[in-house]
């Protein structure tokens, strides 16, 4: 095992990537890092990820923001209920923790939007902490090394995974470790084409047919959905609503149509959780109370379908009116 674990560190000093939140160990940037790459991209997250530092180079600057601000930096992210969520924690660190990151996996639990893997993440990263910590790239590369050729989303696959997880710990050096095991299941050890002869690891792996494993249950199945917005132009502006959630809850979005049978001006088609939702926008021009107008150039943040419509829908409108 401390052969393997060697092999697989060498390996991690001369190809791992030079992430910006591998650079530091300041708990906030590593508890923004872990929001953000929770269900996006490390490429995507990135450029989000520096300019949020710019914006809220502290906890307590983030806890200070409004949401306004917070929202607009996580803006074209999406599942905005992350930062809703982080913006939380950091007022809950400042009240209730001193305005220090916890340092125990319970303690960062009970932070909000903080699960079980989100929790050893920080502690790996952030405190060094060698504990058992499994995101899909790491999950991929255990049942690999086992060839368990179960599925590893159910109650057995879980224990599996944390077991296997645990027998692979060092006494100490977490950091190191979680790194470079998600860094091989992000490199090498690929979803679709392994790289088995450049991994640390081969001699010891057992999956016979890598490419089939990891196995997960058969998944639900997408459902449609229509909906139809307005777009309520009136007064030299565009009036909007706070969704009343529970998608984008507390967001900016067009309403919901009074007439939907109008004919659609724009049409957009966006997946979210197993939905796949087509959204219809048809012309509306009666604001009424339960909107709040505001000028094209100052547009709030907004999720990105309907950030998408108003904007194509003005585009549209200027080049109507330019165009008599
Ligand atoms: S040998 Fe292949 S399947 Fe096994 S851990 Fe390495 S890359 Fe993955």
């Amino acid at each position: 095992m401390e052969k393997d674990r060697q092999k697989l560190y060498r390996w991690f000093r001369r190809h791992g990537r030079d992430l910006p939140w591998r650079r530091t160990r300041d708990p906030y940037a590593i508890l923004v890092s872990e929001f953000m790459l929770q269900q996006t991209t490390v490429t995507a997250v990135v450029p989000y990820f520096e300019r949020w530092m710019e914006a809220f180079p502290t906890l307590r600057d983030l806890a200070n923001a409004d949401e306004s601000q917070v929202m607009s930096r996580w803006q074209g992210l999406g599942y905005y209920s992350r930062a809703r969520n982080l913006h939380r924690v950091a007022r809950e660190i400042e009240q209730s923790h001193g305005g220090r990151v916890p340092r125990t996996l319970p303690a960062l639990r009970s932070l909000p939007g903080v699960g079980e893997y989100t929790a050893g993440a920080v502690m790996a990263f952030a405190f060094d902490f060698a504990g058992p910590v499994v995101d899909a790239n790491i999950a991929r590369v255990l049942a690999r090394l086992a060839d368990w050729r179960h599925p590893i989303d159910n109650a057995k696959g879980v224990q599996f995974l944390r077991r296997a997880a645990e027998s692979l710990l060092p006494a100490k050096g977490g950091r190191r470790h979680t790194s470079a095991l998600m860094e091989l299941g992000a490199r090498v050890c690929l979803p679709k084409a392994p790289h088995c002869g450049e991994c640390p690891l081969q001699e010891s792996c057992r999956a016979v047919v890598p490419e089939r494993l990891p196995v997960k249950r058969p998944r639900r199945v997408t459902e449609a959905v229509q909906e139809v917005r307005a777009f309520v132009w009136a007064r030299g502006k565009i009036w909007l609503e706070r969704s009343r959630g529970p998608r984008w809850l507390g967001m900016w979005v067009m309403p919901v149509a009074k007439v939907p049978e109008r004919t659609s001006v724009h049409e957009e088609i966006y997946p979210i959780t197993r939905f796949r939702v087509t959204m219809n926008v048809v012309p509306e021009g009666k604001m009424d109370r339960t909107l709040s107008g505001f000028s094209p150039e100052e547009l709030p943040p907004m999720p990105s379908p309907h950030r998408r419509a108003v904007a194509a829908l003005l585009r549209k409108r200027h080049n109507r009116v330019h165009a008599r």
